[in-house]
């Protein structure tokens, strides 16, 4: 082979935030902090602080090329900085989810062999749980100032402003291998221990040059991008690289996410995009409705994570004007894997049918195949209707687990793709729709039924604020759905009026057998309904007498 005459020039994060500081002097970032007060610099400022960082780590606390360094933060200024320092000296930033039990957390501190660990004050006790485990932890340090370290700080704990004041300016960013690791990130671990996906520079830069081209009106210099997707899980959507890279300014919103904050925090920062799960986005849209109005500059967001159901597209879209963009993604592969971007234009033929083709997750990202596969193992057609085993294989997709030879055994193919455990069908035009997680599928009688689709047609009941269908026990159909469902504040309905609307939409057999009527759903550390812990609490539901 020969090869091309081009320069061998390292896609590196570090070089999106140099670039970024020269040629965005109107980017910012805006931070929410704890005590209410909001913190606000340019690109340039963060670059600044960012390479001190780099520097101390490097300097004070002997961080090498390898080292994983552990994060324990929300969504501000300071991780922020973290991320393009640790990342950026060829240590490797593992990002620990805080809503993990301390016992996963302990395990997937030990199983990364994290040295040094950067955390708010606020999950103070979460780290000194952590690090009395006999961790190999070296380094603890505070993301605060001196007036915020708390007072049951563990020994020997360093303050961040302490830190970054004790190291000059001026940082020569090592030119690393672009093949270098850089970021780590444990899934949920929903079946079994958490499993690592290890990121390279490489793969976070071409995760947000697909992202973009994908959706590339939410990436423009005049734009201002919400991330509550969190830093501390599956990179905030890549969100940290895609906004420096297009000089588009970025707001992290701290720990507060519900409703009035998000509003508030919107609305007095002219967000114009926001990013974020469908569990975040029906607070939102409770708030948006008690004020009659949209936070004033909000014309855009991204929901993903978890299916949204068509009724939330539509309140965002029809009745506030906010044009929604879907999407769907793994933690193995980035983690944005398609992009639905479709336009409400398109609503103006059939409603139902706009709304349809929009709660399927879209289109892949440049730089990602997909595949549906049935049980034998062969392709099945793209023709919107045949679903099976979605396997994808792409730029910024794991090709094995972090130190897990056995669970990557299971998880990839012969031929290298990466099974997602997801069910799928993928149409003519190579849109993507999730039928369901293959561990929630319902069998009923030797038939699938899809839970995501009976709960749309639930969400569609005005009176539901949020539900959720499970497959339980049943004693003649082996498993028959059932509907949990949170009604909107004051409101009272019957079952059978959600079961008639329900039965509208979707075949007969799905129809749930009963709706509970619950307080609130639990939710998982990555913000999906916990459906495995619901199985669990309703499991002999058709089988006691009740
Ligand atoms: P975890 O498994 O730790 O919760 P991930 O974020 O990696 O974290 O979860 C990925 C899974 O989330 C996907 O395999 C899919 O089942 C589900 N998911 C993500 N986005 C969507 C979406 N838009 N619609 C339906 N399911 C989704």
């Amino acid at each position: 082979m020969r090869h091309g005459q081009i320069m061998d020039w390292p896609l590196s994060t570090s070089s999106i935030l140099r670039r970024a500081a020269k040629v965005f002097p109107d980017g910012t970032v805006t931070a929410q902090l704890p005590d209410g007060r909001r913190h606000r610099y340019s690109y340039s400022d963060a670059l600044q602080r960012a390479a001190r960082l780099a520097k101390a780590l490097q300097r004070d606390l002997g961080i090498k090329p390898g080292d994983r360094v552990a994060t324990l933060a929300w969504n501000t200024h300071r991780h922020f900085e973290a991320y393009f320092a640790i990342t950026g000296i060829g240590a490797i930033c593992h990002t620990l989810n805080p809503r993990y039990a301390l016992e996963q957390l302990e395990y997937i501190v030990d199983h990364a062999g994290d040295v040094a660990i950067l955390a708010d004050s606020s999950f103070v006790k979460l780290v000194q749980g952590i690090s009395s485990a006999g961790s190999q932890l070296k380094h603890i340090i505070l993301l605060t100032d001196a007036d915020g370290m708390p007072p049951d700080a563990p020994d020997g704990a360093i303050c961040y402003e302490r830190l970054i004041a004790g190291s000059a300016d001026g940082f020569d960013w090592p030119e690393l291998d672009d093949q270098a690791a850089a970021i780590l990130c444990y899934t949920s671990g929903t079946t079994g221990d958490p499993k690592g996906a290890l990121s390279s520079h490489r793969s976070l830069v071409m995760h947000a040059l697909c992202t973009i081209a994908a959706a590339p009106a939410h990436f423009l210099e005049r734009e201002k991008i919400l991330a509550v997707v969190p830093l501390f899980h599956v990179n905030a959507w890549g969100l940290p690289f895609s906004t420096p890279i297009t000089g588009t300014s970025l707001v992290l919103p701290g720990s507060n996410l519900d409703g009035k904050s998000l509003f508030d925090l919107m609305d007095q920062e002219e967000v114009t995009s926001a990013w974020g799960v469908p569990t975040i986005w029906l607070g939102l849209l409770a708030e948006m409705r008690q004020r009659n109005r949209k936070p004033k500059a909000l014309h855009q967001m991204v929901v993903g994570g978890a299916a949204p159901p068509g009724s939330l597209i539509d309140a965002f879209e029809a009745d506030f004007g906010i044009e929604v963009t879907h999407g769907w993604g793994m933690t193995e592969m980035g983690p944005v894997g398609t992009l639905n971007t479709q336009s409400p234009s398109k609503a103006t033929e059939s409603k139902d049918a706009y709304l349809e083709l929009k709660t399927k997750q879209g289109r892949p990202l440049y730089g990602v195949e997909m595949r549906i596969l049935d049980e034998a193992g062969d392709p099945l057609p793209h023709d919107g209707k045949n679903s099976g085993e979605l396997q994808v294989r792409g730029a910024a997709v794991i090709k094995e687990y972090y130190k897990n030879a056995a669970i990557t055994e299971e998880a990839f193919t012969a031929d290298g793709w990466f099974k997602t455990g997801d069910i799928a069908t993928i149409d003519s035009a190579g849109n993507m729709n999730i039928v369901d997680r293959a561990k929630d599928m319902i069998k009923s009688g030797g038939e699938w039924i899809s839970s995501i689709e009976v709960e749309n047609a639930a969400m569609g009941h005005p009176a539901i604020a949020e539900c959720c269908v499970i497959g339980v026990s049943h004693p003649h159909w082996q498993e028959r759905p059932l509907l949990l469902a949170v009604l909107c504040e004051g409101q009272e309905v019957a079952s059978e009026s959600i079961k008639s609307l329900i039965a509208e939409r979707v075949a007969k057999i799905a129809i749930p057998d009963e709706v509970i009527f619950v307080d609130g759903l639990p939710h998982t550390a990555t913000g999906k309904v916990s459906k495995r812990h619901l199985r669990e609490t309703y499991k002999d539901y058709f089988l006691s007498d009740r």
